[in-house]
């Protein structure tokens, strides 16, 4: 899978993405990824991307021009036009359920704002998902960018060691993890439920599921009432 990142900051999402798991993925070739300086692609001479916003108000606006011409240099190289996620307090919220619909794409472009924001007439003009990753204001959309490919990337088969841990992870059919324990059997006299250690296959799971249902309802129960809705359908 190829992401395509169009930033003001190329280190920060590179030096954010390059550790552990998908470090790793990007050294075996499984993602691919390629932070690309939007202030590469302006022209103004002193290297300016952004402008006072038109009416007035506070801060600076990314302008429109160096973002398109970036984004033209990119599809123009691969010779495609992947879906460009604009990162915006304003899109829809990122949830597991988008992950994996996006993970489905074989390339991403996404731009990320900052300062004010991006003048709009490039969102009308090359975006077609506007995404936030949660109701609260950051700096620049470069970590939400980030958030989106480490989860993505995560989904991409062959980048976790175990293909079917993703899918039974929190958030798969709306339900939260159960919970986890490893070696000691005992800790500070704490031990582990007698069940994970009695090698009953079925047990166990019928332990799980009740585990993440208990665990769901207790701390997001929008998600266990989303979780029953679809059990009834
Ligand atoms: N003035 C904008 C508004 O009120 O909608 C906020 C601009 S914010 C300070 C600068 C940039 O950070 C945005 O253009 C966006 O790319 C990114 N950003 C900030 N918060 C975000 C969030 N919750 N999700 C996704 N991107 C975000």
């Amino acid at each position: 899978m190829n992401f395509y990142v169009m930033t003001l900051f190329p280190e920060m999402i590179m030096n954010g993405l390059s550790n552990s798991i998908t470090g790793r993925a990007m050294q075996n070739g499984q993602i691919h990824l390629e932070a690309v300086n939007i202030r590469d692609y302006t022209l103004e001479r002193h290297g300016q991307v952004d402008d006072y916003p038109y009416g007035g108000g506070a801060g600076m606006v990314m302008q429109a021009e160096p973002i398109y011409r970036t984004w033209e240099a990119i599809i123009k190289r691969i010779g495609k036009r992947p879906r460009v996620i604009y990162m915006t307090p304003q899109g829809r919220v990122f949830r597991q359920s988008m992950a994996e619909e996006l993970a489905k794409e074989e390339d991403l472009l996404f731009l990320c704002g900052h300062y004010e924001g991006v003048d709009e007439r490039i969102i009308e003009m090359i975006v077609t998902d506007q995404v936030s990753i949660g109701d609260y204001v950051l700096t620049g959309g470069e970590l939400p960018a980030m958030v989106m490919i480490d989860c993505i990337s995560r989904l991409v088969p062959g980048v976790l060691n175990n293909s079917a841990s993703a899918e039974l992870e929190s958030f798969h059919e709306n339900l939260l993890e159960y919970p986890q324990y490893t070696r000691p059997e005992e800790f500070m006299g704490k031990r582990v439920p007698e069940i994970l250690l009695s090698g009953h296959h079925a047990n166990i799971e019928a332990w799980r599921r009740q585990q993440s249902i208990q665990r769901t309802g207790e701390r997001r129960p929008d998600l266990l009432e989303a979780y029953h809705a679809s059990k009834q359908e």
